[in-house]
């Protein structure tokens, strides 16, 4: 037909102007061409419910995002030289969500810079450079940041590989760790390990709720004990809040909040503009001030007028929309739903749920937890074909994610389940 004749010529010249193995979602692309709210349109009309997207946060072409960029687009945009008071403004609001000493910050135009920053901060204020990550996730996509993703090591890449290393993600439906020691033990092997090797330890980076990583059922105050072994070896702790921030996780505004731990730096992006290019950290003023000495650090677009008026208005419309309290909500409906449809299908082994971050963990048999990788990608593709937008990742590869933009609401879940317990009832389990 002449729209799939579209799409193949859509594919093809993405491969031949953009380059093999740029990454797509699904086995039959989706060509998105509007958004609102919760809703997105292909080119054929046809209307999907989003259920992953984080950049959106607040609704796609959210309103009150879209006019505060129109206007200041309108009326000034430029580089990040000149006094301005909408990064002043923006900053004093941003800081002011996070708990003492945070209270200085850095706008970028992505996560991947303000991981890269946070990781030079560290190696300024201890002098070292070793670097550890969990092993299973992702950080962004510079030099430094793309060594931290052990899944997909850069065949290039100055030598950097060095100064890492890796400690096993936590995995709550396999691994016993209630209280967070067996991590915390890992992460002292790590720091112990760098130290033998001459290297030192710079810092621990993590995602607070290991989005990545399939985001394991934890208890409040997990982190702790890692952070406090952090901290007896003189380290940093970044926490990178690009996926978890913002009010995703429904019990607080930063998810570190949740796991007991305050950071030396959070870094943050995705959701922070609604879709503008507009991404940060946040940190203490000594280590601000030390960092600024050892680096002539600048950034053209980072926290020009027009990012700040984005990010400004997403505060405005969590706030006013009271997003965080309904991300707790939806987030307790669905791990409901994700319960009782696991009660039917067998293939569910394991339900997880942190605010408007929610899925399940796919699996051959119950007593062996043998993961169902395959079954996933199988479901993830029926949903779409339905018009549901979701994606599977984790340790296993088989974990459903579902992560809404914020005003994501019972009526939507209401949707997303049917349409899920549907699929899995007409789906025979594959290996
Ligand atoms: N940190 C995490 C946890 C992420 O998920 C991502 C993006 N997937 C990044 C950092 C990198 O952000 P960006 O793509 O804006 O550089």
């Amino acid at each position: 037909s002449a729209k799939a004749h579209a799409m193949t010529d859509l594919v093809a010249r993405r491969r031949a102007l953009l380059g093999p193995n740029v990454s797509t979602f699904y086995d039959d692309p989706v060509h998105i061409v509007r958004g609102e709210g919760v809703w997105m349109w292909d080119a054929g009309g046809r209307k999907y419910l989003d259920c992953y997207n984080n950049v959106p946060h607040v609704g796609h072409c959210n309103p009150r995002v879209v006019e505060a960029i129109c206007k200041q687009a309108a009326t000034l945009n430029t580089h990040t030289r000149y006094l301005h008071e909408g990064i002043l403004d923006y900053v004093e609001r941003l800081t002011a969500t996070c708990e003492d000493p945070l209270e200085t910050a850095i706008l970028t135009c992505t996560g991947s810079e303000a991981n890269d920053i946070a990781l030079r901060m560290a190696e300024a204020m201890t002098g070292k450079r070793g670097i550890v990550a969990t092993d299973a996730t992702y950080h962004g996509n510079t030099t430094l940041v793309s060594h931290l993703s052990k899944s997909n090591v850069p065949e290039v890449g100055f030598g950097l590989g060095q100064y890492l290393r890796h400690v096993e993600a936590p995995d709550s439906y396999r691994i016993a760790d209630p209280d967070g020691q067996r991590f915390a033990a890992k992460v002292q092997e790590a720091i112990d390990d760098l130290e033998r090797s001459g290297i030192g330890f710079a810092a621990l980076i993590v995602c607070p709720l290991f989005l990545n990583e399939g985001f394991p059922t934890q208890a409040e105050g997990w982190l702790r004990p890692a952070a406090e072994a952090v901290r007896r070896a003189g380290g940093l702790l970044i926490c990178d809040e690009v996926q978890s921030g913002f009010g995703r996780s429904g019990s607080h505004f930063w998810a570190h909040q949740r796991q007991g731990v305050t950071p030396d730096v959070v870094t943050m992006g995705k959701p922070m503009g609604n879709g503008h290019p507009v991404a940060g950290l946040v940190t203490t003023a000594e280590i601000m001030a030390r960092f600024r000495k050892s680096f002539r650090y600048f950034n053209t677009f980072g926290g020009n007028p027009v990012s700040c008026a984005a990010a400004m208005a997403v505060l405005d419309e969590l706030q006013e929309r009271n997003l965080q309290a309904n991300a707790a909500r939806i987030g307790q409906l669905a791990q409901q739903r994700l319960v009782e449809l696991a009660g039917r299908h067998p293939v569910i082994g394991d339900v997880r749920q942190s605010g408007m971050v929610f899925g399940a963990e796919f699996v051959l048999d119950r007593q062996e937890r043998t993961p169902a990788a395959a079954y996933a990608d199988l479901v993830v593709n029926k949903m779409r074909q339905r018009g549901i937008i979701l994606s599977k990742l984790g340790r296993h590869k088989n974990t459903l994610k579902i992560r809404p933009p914020m005003p994501f609401g019972a009526e939507h879940l209401d949707l997303l389940m049917t349409t899920l317990d549907e699929v899995l009832t007409e789906t025979p389990v594959i290996a």
